[in-house]
């Protein structure tokens, strides 16, 4: 009687097993379902997009800042999880140019890509650094973050740090705000007399165009907040004891300065956006948005490079029968 008991127990325990291990399934079934729905619908919205994100969010004649919506997503038409299906979907390519570019360097291609990222506090310089950079390896990026300049800095002209941080062949060059802060926080706050950086544009221009002359395809990003939105994420970094490390006080200063920024923007954006080296603006309110829209970005630039892999400077054929033979 017992045993039979027990053999009834032991079935009842099998039969919940099996089904939960149904139940695991069919979530499991139902998760990558939704997954591969999101990666459609996100080929879907690139594919839907009429041009490269380059010539939507390029500055060009009669640009206005004050013309873009920053919750905008020029170029793509999905929501947020088609977004960030998307830029998980753009990693890889991503990495892989990233790649020949390296390996052509090592071929001899001296070509190199300047990614500058100019933002308001908050905007997102820092996911765009974790999240479209950090998809590439770290050895063929030149990560630099531009802070107010140390006395040996100040000392020299307002490139002598910039042409220090430069990428070489094969190399990404990253910078996390950059010489346009000598015509922004600059002129906002009259740091040095107007004379001095109203001339640092055409300054700018030609140093941007040797560059290019030079094989340095430079792709330059403004993040475009708005102004409630800042707010809201500084409010989140104030109520968030694991955010407080990313508030600074001072940031509330520089957002009373608001519409000077605005305007110091408009005129660098549109002044130094040329054709060796465009200005491309970025809706970034949407952070998903902006972080798929810099990775196209960069990986267009990188696809017009059209990078090769080096050819062997030694006999394959011979080396593999070595090998063999070893
Ligand atoms: P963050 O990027 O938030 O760490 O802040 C860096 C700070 O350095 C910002 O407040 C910039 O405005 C400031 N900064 C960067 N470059 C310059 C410059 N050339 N002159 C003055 N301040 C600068
Ligand atoms: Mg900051």
């Amino acid at each position: 009687m017992a045993s039979k008991k027990s053999r009834k127990a032991r079935e009842r325990e099998d039969e919940l097993v099996a089904k939960a291990a149904t139940d695991e399934a069919k979530k499991a079934a139902k998760l990558a379902a939704k997954l591969e729905k999101a990666q459609e619908k996100a080929a879907e919205a690139v594919a839907a997009a009429p041009q490269r994100v380059a010539d939507v969010l390029a500055v060009g004649a009669g640009f206005r800042l004050a013309d873009v919506d920053p919750s905008s997503t020029p170029g793509f038409d999905g929501k947020k999880a088609d977004g960030e299906a998307a830029l998980a979907a753009g990693a890889q390519p991503l990495s892989d140019l990233q790649e020949r570019l390296w390996a052509a360097s090592r071929g001899g291609d001296t070509r190199n890509v300047l990614l500058v990222v100019q933002a308001m506090d908050t905007a997102g310089k820092g996911g765009i650094m974790r999240h479209v950079v950090g998809a590439v390896d770290p050895q063929g990026v030149r990560h630099t973050a531009f802070k107010a300049p140390t006395a040996e800095e100040r000392a020299h002209d307002f490139l002598w740090r910039i042409r220090r941080a430069l990428p070489q062949a094969g190399e990404i060059g990253v910078f996390d705000r950059s010489h346009y802060e000598d015509v922004l926080v600059v002129r906002v706050h009259d740091l040095v007399p107007r004379a001095t950086w109203s001339r640092r544009y055409a300054t700018i221009n030609r140093f941007e165009k040797s560059l290019a002359d030079k094989g340095t395809t430079v792709v330059k990003v403004m993040l475009h907040i708005s102004k409630d939105e800042q707010k809201a994420r500084l409010a989140e970094r104030l109520d968030r004891p694991d955010k407080h490390w990313k508030y600074n006080p001072g940031d509330v200063d520089e957002r009373g300065h608001w519409d000077a920024y605005q305007e110091a923007y408009q005129v660098a954006l549109t002044r130094c956006s040329t054709q060796a080296a465009p200005w491309y603006v970025v809706p970034a309110d949407k952070k998903w948005y902006a972080r798929w829209a810099v990775q196209q970005l960069l990986t267009d630039a990188l696809a017009d490079l059209d990078p090769q892999w080096p050819v062997a400077d030694f006999d394959v054929e011979a080396e593999k029968k070595r090998l063999a033979e070893s």
